[in-house]
């Protein structure tokens, strides 16, 4: 089967998901980091890495969906360690990180019944307003149907409502696994969004123009063939909105579950390493044909995991992540500046070059 595999790599024809079950189960990491390297500088031909330069803020810990992989959430508003900001005080927030350089302010938190839908377009205009040189990269799928659900309008008029009040780009989280049966096994009282509603919000994104990126968190509950479900899924809705000349995926961005302080955490015993780690970023790459931007993540799997995923298709190092509370509440702590971003890009052999949300570098912006 390699060889059908290579040959297809070579004249650009997409793998089936067969031949992804292959290369994800049986083949030699090396070889397969080879192939993918090799689609990598098909679609990106110079030896740039992309970073940018965020932080990554939080306006509730209170949330309804009681997800069992999650750390950061609080159900009761009267505990001490649960908050809610109101949009000045996140707007304080967004000052500061715009002093410290951020470009890009990745925003989300709980599903929070008691916020109304004015909340979100107000941060989203006032965000754009005050700070022009700031990207809002705010919600993912999930807050996006508790807005539906708070304002009763539909998904799409969400999308328009906020993409009147200023927003581009939006977050892929929420993803997790993509199967409806991982779903509702890690989301403890409901499922906190089907596939079918992930992949029909990120569809409304696209139709009226907001770009947005997509995720995988592995390593819980799921089968080899789930990761090739959620990649398919993703291809998929990648393919209808290229064709329908629309908004589209950006960037692919996995990272492995992070067990501390969870309920999942209790059932798993070993958290997913860097080979597996290796195997998604390459095997993303080598399937997901229709999505220029791979991202590694030095955030998640560590400073030399996301060096080496820059030789296994990877071609983004994600961003500064200043203020990250998620992964930190699952006792994960890994933190670098701009300099150290660009020392670990350079260091693995390559150009550390700055991009926007958008993923445009922005050296080549400017000549
Ligand atoms: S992952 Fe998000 S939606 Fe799920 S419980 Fe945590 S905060 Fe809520």
């Amino acid at each position: 089967m390699i060889d059908q595999i290579k040959t297809k790599v070579s004249n650009n024809i997409r793998i089936n998901d067969e031949e992804a079950l292959y290369l994800y189960r049986d083949l030699d990491l090396l070889t397969l980091g080879k192939l993918a390297q090799e689609k990598r500088f098909k679609l990106v031909p110079n030896k740039s890495v992309s970073f940018v330069i965020d932080t990554n803020l939080n306006y509730t810990n209170i949330c309804d969906a009681y997800c069992s992989f999650c750390a950061f959430y609080r159900t009761d508003p009267d505990d001490p360690s649960s908050y809610t900001y109101s949009v000045d005080e996140m707007i304080k927030k967004i000052r500061k990180a715009r002093d410290k350089g951020c470009t890009t302010i990745l925003m989300q938190g709980g599903l929070n019944s008691d916020i109304p839908f004015k909340f979100y377009t107000e941060i989203v205009s006032r965000t754009v307003n005050e700070f022009p040189d700031i990207t809002p990269h705010f919600f993912s799928a999930p807050e996006i149907m508790k807005m539906s659900e708070v304002s009763g309008l539909t998904v799409k008029e969400v999308f328009l409502e906020l993409k009147k009040a200023g927003q581009r780009t939006m977050p892929g989280g929420g993803s997790e696994i993509l199967t409806n049966e991982i779903k509702s096994k890690i989301s403890r009282f409901k499922p906190k969004n089907t596939v079918d509603q992930w992949t029909d919000v990120h569809r409304n994104a696209h139709e009226v123009g907001i770009y947005t990126t997509a995720t995988m968190m592995y390593g819980h509950l799921e089968k080899d063939k789930d990761i090739i479900e959620t990649l398919s899924h993703i291809r998929n809705v990648q393919d209808e909105s290229i064709e329908s000349k629309s908004a589209r995926f950006t960037a692919f961005i996995p990272w492995s579950f992070k067990k501390d302080n969870t309920a999942l955490g209790k059932k798993i015993k070993k958290e997913a390493g860097p080979n597996q780690y290796l195997r998604i970023i390459a095997l993303s790459r080598l399937y997901l044909d229709n999505i220029n931007h791979i991202q590694a993540s030095w955030f998640s799997e560590g400073y030399k995991t996301g060096q080496i995923a820059l030789s296994f298709g990877a071609d983004d190092f994600g961003g500064t992540l200043f203020d990250e509370n998620v992964m930190l509440s699952a006792g994960f702590y890994n933190r670098t500046s701009v300099e150290g971003i660009k020392k670990l890009i350079n260091d693995a052999g390559f150009e550390a070059t700055q991009r926007t949300t958008e993923y445009d570098l922005i050296e080549e912006m400017s000549r």
